[in-house]
């Protein structure tokens, strides 16, 4: 059964300039049930979590001026959301959302979560919409817990996960892989344990042909027995913020080759989505489900 995590709270309302790329995490799982990829039976709702997991990766201080919202104000505005209870508590759920969906995916071999991918955000600090980085939280838990030894965290997000790659700097129990735009957000790079930079306007061909090449090496290399996806879809070329060319058939190829390879190698893999500012909404939507379809094909 392939379980996905979903809350109301995801489209939390905020000031109307912030609405839009809220608006998928509403929309999107309406979709899977209106197809069909999905029935009622594959969500999940995640609530708000122990503290434990978010202090094994952020600071108290800082989540502290997050939950007291004390934070000052020069930290919101990297943050860019006007700061409120609703924001962090939403943040914290999507949190708990990826942890279960962590533990789902050891059960079912694959779990999503309909947000999440908040790979901005740094042991510290936030910054680009990032409050807590979920997918650090998750893999903590699971090598917290003993349930995964080594973790691979595949960020195929056009921006570079510069918050996973400055909490897990030095730990040889995660490693971090971060496909994304050379000349996109964030402009000082953190360094991943392995980064690939993409010239813009960077097409299918070549995307995948970089992908394919590189994926099988590592997991060769590094045998993980846990893999993170962060799956976002402003790799295309119609995305406001982008900067590359891929179309919506070459991201559909991406996700299927991620998660085929966890498949045949039997390595559990959970799903978090991360970015997509194409103008016309349908165009995310449909990127963003066609992670979900696969994931249906290729493991139920
Ligand atoms: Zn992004």
């Amino acid at each position: 059964m392939l379980k996905i995590a979903y809350h109301p709270i995801y489209t939390h309302p905020l000031p109307e300039r912030h609405r839009f790329p809220m608006i998928k995490y509403e929309l999107l799982p309406k979709q899977l049930l209106h197809e069909g990829t999905c029935i009622e039976e594959n969500f999940f709702t995640p609530q708000i979590p122990d503290i434990a997991p978010i202090l094994a990766v952020h600071t108290q201080s800082y989540y502290k001026s997050l939950r007291e919202l004390s934070l000052d104000a020069k930290s919101v505005r990297k943050i860019g959301f006007p700061l409120s209870k609703e924001l962090v508590d939403r943040e914290v759920i999507i949190a708990d959302g990826t942890i279960k969906a962590s533990e789902y995916a050891l059960k079912y071999g694959i779990a999503m979560n309909i947000a999440g991918g908040t790979h901005h955000a740094y042991t510290n600090r936030g910054e680009a919409f990032c409050l807590l980085n979920d997918q650090a939280i998750g893999a903590r838990h699971l090598l917290r817990q003993g349930l995964a030894k080594k973790i691979l965290i595949i960020d195929l997000d056009v921006h570079q996960g510069n918050g996973t790659a400055e909490i897990f700097k030095d730990q040889n129990t995660v490693f971090t892989f971060s496909m994304h735009g050379a000349n996109n957000y964030p402009f000082k790079k953190e360094k991943s344990n392995l980064d690939i930079e993409l010239a813009n306007h960077t097409e299918d061909q070549e995307y995948l042909n970089i992908l394919k090449e590189t994926l099988p090496r590592l997991v060769k290399d590094q045998k993980p027995d846990f893999i993170y996806y962060l799956s976002g879809v402003d790799v295309l070329g119609t995305d406001k913020l982008g900067k590359l060319g891929c179309t919506i058939a070459g991201c559909e190829e991406r996700d299927r080759f991620v998660l085929q390879t966890a498949k045949d190698q039997n390595i559990p893999i959970m799903c978090s989505m991360g970015g997509g500012y194409s103008p016309d909404i349908k165009i995310i939507i449909d990127a963003h489900a066609n992670t979900f379809r696969l994931a249906q094909d290729i493991f139920f």
